[in-house]
């Protein structure tokens, strides 16, 4: 086993005081495409050793033939050879007492059933002997606080505190994608294959790094969905983190039985963990970049009242679009900020937010737009200002400059930040000088910018917020009645329940309407004796599962003699239109009070477990694609969030003179259904659709559970 000094597991990958770089050909001395430039070009302070027989020295590097010549001490080996010879160098590090390597070489879990078989020896080596290693397939590692970089292409220079993982090495390289600007990060790390170390391994490493204030991440797949957002709740509540997700817009696992995993997609899924974590959401590379960057500038606001002023009257209106899209709000001015300007202003001018300064800067720019925006940012009523101007940088144009009132007054006052859009000539001459001190920015569009302030006040809503839902079921259900119905089902090989569904219902406390199960046709009067009022009949067959479909519904039929015959002749047109279907029995109910129809669901996402769904029900879910998404466990306020994203909520609070339904009812309703999913990891799918919600409470009419293992 290697000896791991206690510096933690990713120090000697970012830190190494001494390398081995193996499988370096002589033509990388002096090329411009090699790790020893990179070394020398970033003032790298640690020992280089260089691993080849053929090469008789190199600047800056000590040279030897085998790894076997290699001294003791040596922290980082940096491993380039072909990939076959791989698994063999990495047994002679470990010989050498070389505990940490990065294998830069393609050609493993990447390419064919070889490079597989490769790489599964990689992970043998590592459990065996205690060796970590990132890869392969990676550039491996830049660290600009260390000035150390395994890359063989000129990282950046310019240092954000913003630690970068990423599952390719295109974000490290090619990373200036605003306005052309340097890194923009301190610490990255491509993980390639991720053999050995892990998304979870370097965001627990950016977690407790303090130089690392922002997080940016790219992502193709979440391993263990559960552990990540665990991680990244802890995360987000003390830093930001900004995913770039690949393939998340991929449509869903379409072909299921209910109708929650339908609408249940795997993008929807992943937005829903994602926002529950806390986590924002870059839509590209570009966003990615932005959002970090906009986190290392600002941190966050303390909300979402935006004051504009523009140049232009036509930026202040397109302003105003922006900032509607990103769900923030136009701040309403103080009367003290507006008679503190007053005096700028033509009196025929109406002065207000959004603020049309051309008038006053066009006459004195140097004395107008800082008393201006001062005047703004000490408003209590505005949380961020959004700045429109032009930007000419020629020397007849000086007195027209903005940057050094923006930088003045961005560090005088740190917690509102300063957004800019800009037009003109010289957007990028003037955006370096703005950004110089790193205290605000300039936004490729007004959209960019407002989705930057929505970022920053989501960040400073999480600051405040309290501790998130636990995944601890709450003891207040019957879950041994629960269990033994779910045994049952298992021992008779059943994996759809109806009647069974709603005695999971009841052992969980929803609200349901009084109900009997017959098991046949002949016993429906005998059970439906001490239910009231007309009644609805219902099929219980595996093979019926979208039961008036298939004619295995009768509402509104009044109680009595002739209940009976009503039953045969439901089981006649079931049987008539699905011949053969299994029949379990009838289930009667009483008639429910209308009211808004809604749908509850719940789907098992393999990565991030109980996924519920809530949305417009009844005939309605087919047509409008109205669902708010979230992972288990959810609280109550979570619920509320969720009923709150759907356009039936405005159903719920009554239209057209209907009372208001009652919505703690449905939040009742689902955190009952996310105890219910946790507590029981067989249920696969449930739909609770209907769902009549009124002034008297949410009553679940209709239940469709799939279990696990059921035959495709
Ligand atoms: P399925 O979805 O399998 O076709 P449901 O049990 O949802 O069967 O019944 C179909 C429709 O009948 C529901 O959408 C609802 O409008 C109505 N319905 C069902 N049960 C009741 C009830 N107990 N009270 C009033 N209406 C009901
Ligand atoms: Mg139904």
């Amino acid at each position: 086993m290697v000896e791991h000094a206690k510096r933690g597991l990713l120090a000697p990958f970012l830190g190494p005081r001494s390398i081995a770089i193996v499988g370096l050909s002589r033509s990388a001395v002096g090329s411009p495409v090699s790790i020893l430039t990179t070394l020398a070009d970033l003032g790298y302070p640690g020992t280089i050793h260089i691993v080849n027989p053929a090469m008789p020295s190199a600047p800056g590097a000590a040279v030897v033939a085998r790894i076997e010549d290699l001294p003791a001490g040596i922290e980082l080996a940096i491993v380039s050879v072909e990939r076959t010879s791989v698994p063999d160098t990495l047994e002679a590090c470990v010989a050498m007492g070389i505990g940490s390597a990065i294998v830069i070489t393609q050609g493993f879990a990447d390419a064919d059933e070889v490079g597989e078989g490769l790489q599964k020896r990689i992970v043998d080596i590592c459990r065996r002997t205690g060796l970590r290693v990132i890869g392969p397939n990676t550039i491996g590692v830049t660290d600009l606080a260390t000035r150390f970089s395994s890359s063989f292409i000129e990282m950046g220079s310019g240092v954000l505190p913003v630690g970068q993982v990423a599952q390719s090495g295109f974000l490290m390289m090619g990373h200036h994608l605003v306005n052309n600007e340097t890194a923009g990060y301190r610490t990255a790390i491509d993980l390639g294959n991720a053999a050995d170390i892990g998304l979870l391994d370097v965001l627990e490493h950016f977690a407790a790094d303090d130089a690392i204030e922002v997080i940016e991440c790219h992502m193709e797949a979440v391993d263990d969905g559960p552990a990540f957002i665990e991680l990244a709740k802890r995360i987000t509540a003390k830093k930001p983190m900004v995913v770039l997700k690949a393939g998340r817009t991929e449509a869903g696992n379409a072909a299921v039985a209910s109708h929650t995993g339908n609408v249940a997609g795997k993008a929807r899924i992943y937005d829903a963990a994602f926002r529950q974590a806390g986590i924002v959401v870059a839509e590209s590379a570009e966003e990615l970049r932005l959002f970090s960057k906009t986190f290392a500038t600002y941190g966050s606001a303390a909300g979402r009242r935006v004051a504009v002023m523009s140049f232009s009257g036509g930026g202040s209106v397109l302003a105003i679009d922006a900032i509607d899209r990103a769900g923030l709000e136009l701040a309403v001015l103080s009367e003290e900020t507006l008679a503190a300007i007053r005096d700028l202003f033509p009196t025929w001018i109406g002065v207000h937010n959004p603020l049309d300064i051309w008038i006053p800067v066009a006459r004195d720019l140097g004395g107008a737009f800082p008393r201006l925006l001062e005047a703004l940012l000490r408003d209590p009523a505005v949380d961020a200002v959004l700045c429109v101007y032009c930007s000419y940088t020629q020397p007849k144009y000086q007195a027209f400059d903005v940057a050094p009132h923006i930088r003045r007054l961005a560090a005088g006052y740190p917690e509102k930040p300063i957004l800019g859009w800009s037009y003109g000539l010289d957007i990028e001459g003037t955006t370096r000088r703005i950004e110089a001190d790193g205290t605000a920015m300039v936004f490729p569009s007004l959209d960019a910018a407002a989705r930057a302030i929505a970022a920053l006040a989501g960040q400073g809503e999480r600051a405040r917020s309290t501790a998130p839902a636990s995944p601890v079921v709450r003891s207040v259900h019957d879950i041994a009645k629960a269990r033994a119905i779910l045994e049952r089902a298992a021992a008779t090989d059943e994996h759809y329940l109806f009647a069974d569904g709603f005695r999971l219902l009841e052992a969980y406390g929803f609200s349901i309407p009084a109900w009997r199960h017959a098991g046949s046709a002949g016993e429906v009067a005998e059970v439906a004796a001490d239910l009231h009022g007309s009644l609805c009949l219902k099929v219980d067959s595996p093979d019926v599962v979208h039961k008036s479909d298939l004619g295995g519904v009768m509402l509104g039929v009044p109680g009595g003699p002739a209940l009976p015959d009503r039953a045969r002749e439901l089981v006649t047109r079931v049987t008539g239109r699905v011949p053969g279907a299994r029949l379990r029995g009838i289930v009667l109910q009483e008639m429910a009070t209308p009211g808004v129809e809604i749908m509850l669901g719940m789907v098992r996402d393999p990565t991030f477990g109980p996924c519920l769904v809530v949305g417009a029900g009844g005939v309605l879910a087919e047509v409008l694609d109205d669902f708010a998404f979230a992972v288990a466990p959810v609280d109550a306020e979570e619920a509320r969030r969720m009923i709150a994203a759907t356009r039936a909520s405005v159903l719920l609070d009554g239209v057209r003179g209907a009372a208001p339904a009652d919505r703690e009812a449905i939040v009742d309703a689902l955190v009952r259904l996310s105890d219910l999913a946790l507590a029981h990891p067989e249920i696969e799918e449930i739909d609770l659709n209907p769902v009549f919600a009124g002034p008297d409470g949410a009553v679940i009419v209709d239940v469709r559970m799939m279990l696990a293992g059921a035959p495709s």
